[in-house]
């Protein structure tokens, strides 16, 4: 289909799973935004530049050349050519994200990706799932669906506790609950006009890629 699916909404509700999941059984590329910040962290990191020195960001933000691989069932990220997907989950990144984020010159090097990217799937004839924060806000407006998802948060750290091989649930409950409050106090992070909400929490998986490939077929 030749439309877009903007996911949006907080840390662990299972919008990437369900987005996934949607464009896997829809035959729609996938495009993970939150992967592309956590690289453009990581490269800061790794090139020695302060995170919390929001000019120096800005000052680096055009350096880090980002590729995203859009299969929905092994999406991929790059940086400079070489793969950066385990490097990007990492506690340090996880840490700094947010803050790395907020920089202006971060967010609109971004965006202009995201929307290239958009731009090739819907010119391929495939279309795009598309997930972050301020999709349906900033990236693409125009998305065809709309979708704020969320999940109570005790639920959503013992979700992302368990994908992340047993760690303990309540510092995970801490660190989403910190990028929360900082990704909800910066600008784009709002509830898109005419966004379907989904609350996750009562729903296997397969229930909420159902209910959302219902949306998209009426
Ligand atoms: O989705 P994920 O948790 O991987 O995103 C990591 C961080 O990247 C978020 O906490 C947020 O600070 C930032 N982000 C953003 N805008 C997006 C996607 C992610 O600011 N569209």
């Amino acid at each position: 289909a030749r439309i877009v699916i903007a996911v949006d909404g907080t840390s662990g509700s299972g919008k990437s799973s369900t987005s996934r999941g949607v464009a896997d059984r829809l035959g729609m590329r996938y495009l993970d935004t939150g992967a592309m910040y956590r690289a453009m962290t990581w490269w800061m990191l790794s090139n020695d530049v302060d995170v919390h020195d929001a000019e120096a960001i800005a000052a680096a933000a055009g350096k880090p050349v980002i590729t995203s691989g859009t299969d929905p069932l092994g999406p991929t990220i790059s940086l400079d050519g070489a793969d950066v997907s385990v490097e990007i989950r990492s506690d340090q990144v996880n840490a700094a994200v947010s803050p790395v984020a907020t920089v202006p010159e971060v967010r609109a090097r971004l965006i202009a990706l995201q929307q290239q990217e958009i731009r090739e799937a819907l010119a391929a004839g495939t279309g795009i799932v598309v997930e972050g924060r301020d999709i349906g806000t900033a990236v693409w407006p125009d998305a065809t669906l709309k979708l704020y998802v969320t999940a109570d948060p005790a639920a959503r750290a013992a979700r992302r506790a368990a994908e992340e091989g047993g760690s303990d649930a309540a510092a995970v409950l801490a660190s989403l609950q910190n990028r929360d409050k900082i990704d909800s106090t910066k600008g784009g992070a709002a509830v898109p006009e005419g966004a379907t909400h989904l609350d996750t929490t009562p729903y296997t998986l397969e229930e909420v890629i159902h209910l959302v490939v219902e949306l998209v077929e009426t």
